[in-house]
C-alpha cells in the first residue's frame, strides 16, 4: 500500500472575502500535495472554512442577514478561490456542519476529565483574534495583531489544563518528534513554553457567543471556544467522532499542517496539548509561512490595503499568480506583494522565458518536420527534491528556470535554422530532440507548481506530429 500523506491548510474565518495571504497558503500546500502525489504517496489534502467564530456573527449583524446565510455565502468564496487557483484539495471542511460539531464534542469528551474544569474568569478579550490576552502581551494597551483595545470579560467558563503539558511538549519538540519549521519558529515556541503555560478558556457563555458555535457536551449554557472547535477540524474532517472513521484510521496523524505565523501558538501548543489529553497521536510537522504584506505593513480589511486574489487571477491567470507567490514571496519571511513585480515575473519568466521556449522549439519541430518521438522527461533531481521537501519553493523554481535558460542557450548556440539550411538533418534532429526532452522535463518538474502549464506542455509535446504551440502566456498587452 502506498505511503499515506495527510496535509492541511488552516481554516480562515469567513467574515470577509479571501485575501492574497491565504492564497499563498493554498498554493504552498497544493504544491506539496501535488509533489507528494507525483511521488506516489496516498495524499489527503484538506482545506476549509472556520464558520463558528463570533466574528462571523458580527459580520452578519452588520449586514443585517442571518449568520448561516453569511457563512454559506462567504464559505463559497473560499471554495471559489480553491477552484480559481486550481487547488487539488480532496475535501473542504465547513465547521458549521453537524458532523464537525459531533466530532468536536467527541474530542472534548475524549480529553482527560481532570484537564477540563470550570472557573470564573476575568480577562482581556480581542474579538478579532478570538483570544484572551494578558496585560503584558498588549502593545500600548491594544491587541498586538489588531491594535484595538480588548474587551474586559467577566464570566464562568471551562478551562483546559494546558499548564501540565509544558514539559511533555518541550520534550516532543526538542526531540523532533513534533517538528516545527522553520527553526526560528520552533525556538519561538520553545521559549514561549519555557515562560510557563497558563490554562486557557475553552468555552464561553451561550449569550456572549450569541448562540452560535459548537455546544459544550452536557452543558447547554456553554459554547466551545472557537479555537478548540476550529483546531479539531483536522480530525473531524477525517470522520473522527463518527461510527466508522475509516479515513481517520488511515490518515491521522497529519503529516503536515501548513499555517501562518500568527497562529503558531494555537497549532504548536494548544493543539498538541489537546491531542495528548485525548490520547491521540500528534501531527508530525508544522510548516509556518510568513505574511504577504503591502507597503511593508500587514494586509487588513480595516487598513483598506487588501489585494483581491480573484482580480490577480483574472488579469494574469492562475499559474502566473501561483508562480509569483511561490517564487517571489519568501516561503517563511514576510514579503511585500507588488503587482508591478507580478507583471514583471509574468513577462520575463513566463511569457519570454518558458512560454517563448516552448513555442520556439515546437515551431522549429513543425517547420522542419522533425520526428522527436518519443519525448521523455527526466525525474526531478535530488537537489530539486530536497528544496521542495524543505519548503524552499522559491529556490526550487529558480532551479527549474535554470533548466529553461540552459535550453534557451542550447537553441541559441546550435542554431537549428542554420542546420536545416545546411541540410545537417541528423544534427538538427538531435538538437531538437534534446530540446523536446528538456521541455518535457521542465513540464514534469514544474507540474506541482504550475499544473495547468505542465498539462498544456504535455499536450503539445505528445501530439503526433508536434505543431507549434499557442502562446502559454500571451503578452499582457494582447490579453483582453
Ligand atoms: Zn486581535
Amino acid at each position: 500500500m502506498p505511503k499515506k500523506f495527510y496535509l492541511t491548510t488552516t481554516i480562515p474565518y469567513v467574515n470577509a472575502a479571501p485575501h492574497i495571504g491565504f492564497a499563498l497558503e493554498l498554493v504552498q500546500s497544493d504544491t506539496v500535495a501535488r509533489w507528494s502525489r507525483q511521488r506516489e504517496r496516498d495524499v489527503f489534502f484538506l482545506t476549509g472554512a472556520d464558520e463558528n467564530s463570533l466574528k462571523n456573527v458580527r459580520a452578519a449583524e452588520a449586514e443585517g442577514i442571518p449568520t448561516p446565510q453569511l457563512v454559506d455565502r462567504n464559505a463559497q468564496r473560499y471554495v471559489d478561490l480553491t477552484r480559481a487557483l486550481n487547488i487539488s484539495n480532496d475535501d473542504f471542511i465547513r465547521t458549521s456542519t453537524p458532523p464537525h460539531h459531533a466530532g468536536a464534542q467527541a474530542l472534548w469528551r475524549a480529553c482527560r476529565k481532570e484537564d477540563i474544569y470550570r472557573k470564573s474568569y476575568q480577562g482581556l478579550y480581542c474579538v478579532g483574534c478570538e483570544a484572551f490576552y494578558l496585560p503584558k502581551d498588549l502593545v500600548d494597551g491594544t491587541c498586538p495583531e489588531h491594535r484595538t483595545v480588548p474587551e474586559t470579560v467577566n464570566e464562568e467558563n471551562y478551562f483546559f489544563r494546558l499548564s501540565r503539558y509544558g514539559k511533555k511538549l518541550t520534550g516532543l519538540i526538542e526531540s523532533g518528534k513534533f517538528l516545527i519549521l522553520p527553526e526560528s519558529r520552533r525556538n519561538e515556541v520553545l521559549s514561549f513554553i519555557k515562560m510557563g503555560l497558563e490554562d486557557f478558556s475553552i468555552s464561553r457563555t451561550r449569550v456572549r457567543a450569541k448562540d452560535w458555535g459548537v455546544s459544550v457536551p452536557a452543558d447547554p449554557d456553554q459554547v466551545m471556544y472557537v479555537w478548540f472547535d476550529a483546531l479539531s477540524n483536522y480530525i473531524t474532517a477525517l470522520g473522527y467522532g463518527q461510527e466508522q472513521p475509516a479515513r481517520f484510521k488511515r490518515y491521522w496523524p497529519a503529516d503536515l499542517h501548513i499555517l501562518g505565523k500568527g497562529v503558531v501558538r494555537f497549532h504548536a501548543v494548544y493543539w498538541p496539548a489537546m491531542l495528548l489529553s485525548a490520547r491521540l497521536p500528534l501531527p508530525k510537522r508544522l510548516f509556518v509561512h510568513g505574511y504577504v504584506t503591502v507597503g511593508g505593513g500587514k494586509i487588513s480589511k480595516s487598513l483598506g490595503n487588501t489585494v483581491d486574489p480573484f482580480a490577480c487571477i483574472r488579469q494574469f491567470g492562475a499559474d502566473a499568480v501561483r508562480y509569483y507567490l511561490l517564487r517571489y514571496v519568501h516561503p517563511t519571511q514576510d514579503s511585500d506583494f507588488s503587482e508591478a513585480q507580478l507583471a514583471d515575473a509574468y513577462q520575463a519568466d513566463l511569457a519570454n522565458g518558458l512560454g517563448n521556449l516552448v513555442s520556439r522549439v515546437t515551431g522549429l519541430i513543425e517547420q522542419n518536420q522533425v520526428n522527436v518521438a518519443p519525448v521523455t522527461a527526466k525525474k526531478p533531481t535530488h537537489e530539486l527534491g530536497q528544496l521542495v521537501e524543505g519548503f524552499e519553493f522559491n529556490a526550487a523554481l529558480k532551479l527549474i528556470w535554470e533548466e529553461v535558460k540552459r535550453l534557451d542557450t542550447l537553441i541559441a548556440t546550435a542554431e537549428p535554422w542554420k542546420l536545416a539550411k545546411e541540410g545537417k538533418t541528423a544534427k538538427l534532429t538531435s538538437v531538437l530532440k534534446q530540446a523536446a526532452n528538456g521541455i518535457a522535463t521542465v513540464a514534469h518538474w514544474v507540474e506541482p507548481f504550475l499544473p495547468e502549464t505542465a498539462e498544456k506542455i504535455n499536450r503539445v509535446m505528445t501530439a503526433q506530429p508536434i505543431v507549434k504551440s499557442a502562446p502559454l502566456f500571451p503578452r499582457l498587452d494582447q490579453k483582453t
